[in-house]
């Protein structure tokens, strides 16, 4: 006799104290399905999904159960947002900057170049009125969106060769994608776009000069510390890059209340432990890249000066003729604004003394 037919034959109402919650509520049975943009080798971010995934099964006592596909075998890594907007599967994992194609406004639910921290894109989201323009603009794809971790600021990537001045970057063939990318070719350098595995065969036979990917705990895992020594700091086109998990909009209409709030209360812990992850794990990988002879740089400061330049002007650009993306550029940027004033009080200085002042 299964477990199911024991209980039936008991009766539910004998049970009742012994059974989880959900259960007793008689709340339904759930299969959905996620697809990952992020790749398993990458376990810190691909692993956010598994963390939100546990919890949302150990809340609704197993009744609620999301199973998380890797990129390719339900749908193309970037293809995440159109599957759960047409429904193919009900949730995704995904960085909102894949879909600027659509409209630049995406980038906003990732990172803008010299943007916000990780820190500042929470207080955006959760207390800063971010989540509710960000959702207005998934609304009308057909989807509801949940802040799914972070990277905490990436590094500028693997360089061939030193980057003295800003001179050294024309015709600097680099992979960086988006509106990093964007910049890279304003300033004079070469953009590509790569996927993960393609970019060390790249960097090796001297198709591209440089390449960015995360930051040391996943960079090393790729291996570009053997053929480009110099590695620079930092990657001002992501200084606190968000990851989103996307939830079909009926699908989710459709899901009783308590399993709303669990899955609700699952990508927000998602989103704390990624970026607790990452800053456990970047520093040993530092140390171990370090060892290995890579030379820290920062970026040179014409350079870290004409891409800020160079960035506010595509903004203000793409304001003037996209009314989704001014809408949110207006508020983000007043935002960013507030919080600079702020952070230069109390953290950074804090912060400055305790990292630089012996
Ligand atoms: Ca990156």
């Amino acid at each position: 006799m299964s477990r199911r037919d024991f209980i039936k034959g008991a009766g539910a109402g004998l049970l009742a104290g012994a059974l989880p919650a959900a259960r007793a509520a008689g709340l339904p049975e759930l299969n959905w399905r996620l697809s990952s943009s992020f790749p398993k080798s990458l376990d810190t971010i691909f692993g956010a999904a598994e963390t939100m995934s546990k919890r949302v099964a150990q809340i609704t006592g197993g009744r609620f159960k999301i199973r998380i596909f890797p990129p390719g075998e339900l749908v193309p890594g970037l293809q995440v947002l159109d599957a759960v907007q047409a429904g193919t599967v009900e949730m995704g994992h995904t960085a909102g900057y894949y879909y600027v194609g659509k409209n630049m406004a995406f980038a906003f639910d990732t990172a803008l170049p010299f943007g916000l921290t990780a820190r500042q894109q929470n207080a955006w989201m959760y207390a800063g009125g971010g989540m509710e323009l960000l959702r207005g603009l998934y609304k009308e794809y057909n989807l509801v969106q949940f802040p799914g971790g972070n990277t905490g600021a990436q590094m500028g990537g693997w360089f061939r060769h030193e980057i003295k001045s800003l001179k050294d970057l024309r015709g600097l063939k680099m992979r960086i994608p988006g509106i990093g990318g964007s910049i890279m070719a304003k300033l004079g350098g070469v953009p590509q776009t790569l996927p993960g595995p393609d970019i060390y065969p790249a960097l090796e036979r001297g198709a591209i000069d440089a390449a960015e990917w995360v930051g040391p705990y996943d960079d090393e895992k790729l291996g570009f510390s053997r053929i480009a020594k110099h590695y620079y700091y930092p990657g001002w086109w992501e200084g606190g890059p968000q990851l989103s998990f996307i939830v079909n909009q009926q699908k989710w209409n459709e899901l009783p209340e308590p399993y709303q709030a669990a899955l609700e209360a699952a990508c927000a812990e998602a989103n704390v432990t990624m970026l607790a992850e990452y800053d456990a794990k970047n520093p040993e990988a530092l140390m171990r890249l370090v060892k290995q002879g890579v030379k820290l740089h920062p970026f040179p400061k014409d350079v870290m000066v004409a891409a800020r330049k160079a960035a506010f002007e595509l903004y203000e650009e793409e304001a003037r003729k996209n009314p989704v993306f001014k809408k949110l550029y207006d508020n983000w940027k007043k935002f960013r604004e507030a919080e600079i004033q702020w952070f230069k009080v109390a953290e950074a200085p804090y912060q400055n003394f305790i990292y630089y002042t012996k």
